[in-house]
């Protein structure tokens, strides 16, 4: 019996019938990451795959910045169905694959490969994944929403600014550490934004420095504060920001999902707001890549059982 290692190597994928050929049911869907060890992804599209009796099996593929291309184009030759992109392929995997389809397009970033016969198109799933978490953890829609995003120039973030722009969110604050970029994006996003809804002194579309003094102003002013910053993957990560800075009417969704509680939920917690981790964006993005690749829905409750005995 072949078992699926945890992870394969670009080098295995080159070499993929003498490494992979005899795996049954074959490998035909994967994740691209570096690193990609924590990624959950097997397990939720595993569950997905076999709940649908579909004889296919998806595993994790430790590729390099500069293997990136190479390896997506080696996907419709192995006869894949598709592939997810992670950390840090999801902007410059945008401009590998053939077509791209408008949501990604406007994000700039894909999460999700279609193998069309020879041509590869991407998808972005994290966007419309975002929102329906949000309205699961929290019952509410980001259109009734003052959005403030940290990491807002990321694939994650620039995909959850995209969701609530074309949403037409009531507030959207955009924080990256690398501030020109969020200037930058709040450029692009202004037309989403150019009527007036919100009442009171504050603008509709910011982007603000990572400064405690602006970030204070800004969360007097925000209903739910978004983490999409890698901080809070690793355990010696700084906390996001002071936990004096959160306040008990505040939602706190962290797109982390490495840990039940990162320190930010944990602060956000004790300040008693509202909070979820990133489980509830991994199922639902993860069940619309499904949708993308086998075109018929995706079996939630699989999917979530399976989240649920990894936690
Ligand atoms: P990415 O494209 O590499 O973006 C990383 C973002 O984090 C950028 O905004 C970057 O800012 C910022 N950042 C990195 N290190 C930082 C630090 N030390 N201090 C402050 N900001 C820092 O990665 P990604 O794919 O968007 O992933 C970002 C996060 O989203 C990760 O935590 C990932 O787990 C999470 N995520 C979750 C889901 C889900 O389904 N739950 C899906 C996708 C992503 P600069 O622009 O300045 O570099």
């Amino acid at each position: 019996m072949w078992q699926v290692k945890e992870s394969y190597t670009f080098a295995e994928l080159e070499n993929w019938s003498a490494v992979a050929g005899e795996v049954d049911p074959p490998i035909r869907l994967g994740v691209f990451g570096d690193p990609v060890a924590h990624s959950l992804s097997p397990q939720l599209q595993n569950a997905a795959l076999q709940s649908a009796g579909l004889q296919l099996q998806y595993a994790r593929f430790q590729i390099s910045e500069e293997e990136l291309q190479p390896a997506l184009r080696l996907l419709p030759q192995l006869k894949f169905a598709g592939a997810n992109l992670t950390i840090p392929h999801k902007i410059t995997g945008a401009a590998f694959v053939d077509e791209l389809d408008d949501f990604a397009r406007r994000v700039g970033a894909i999460n999700t490969v279609l193998v069309d016969g020879e041509q590869l198109i991407g998808f972005n799933t994290d966007g419309p994944g975002f929102s329906r978490a949000i309205r699961q953890e929290f019952w509410v829609d980001l259109r009734d929403l003052r959005v403030l995003l940290f990491g807002a120039a990321g694939g994650a973030g620039r995909a959850i600014a995209m969701q609530c722009a074309a949403e037409g969110c009531e507030r959207l604050v955009l924080v990256n550490r690398t501030h020109e970029k969020a200037q930058q994006l709040a450029a692009e996003l202004k037309p989403f934004f150019s009527d007036t809804r919100v009442t009171g002194p504050v603008a509709r579309l910011e982007a603000v420095p990572w400064e405690e003094h602006a970030l204070r102003f800004q969360i007097a002013n925000a209903d739910i504060i978004v983490n999409a910053t890698s901080l809070g993957m690793k355990r010696s990560d700084p906390p996001l920001l002071p936990a004096a800075l959160i306040a008990p009417h505040l939602m706190v969704y962290d797109t982390v999902y490495t840990r039940a509680r990162t320190p930010l939920l944990h602060a956000a917690v004790d300040a008693g707001a509202r909070v979820a981790n990133g489980t509830s964006m991994l199922l639902h993005q993860g069940a619309l890549s499904f949708e993308t690749w086998f075109d018929r829905d995706a079996p939630i409750a699989a999917m979530q059982a399976a989240l649920a005995s990894t936690a």
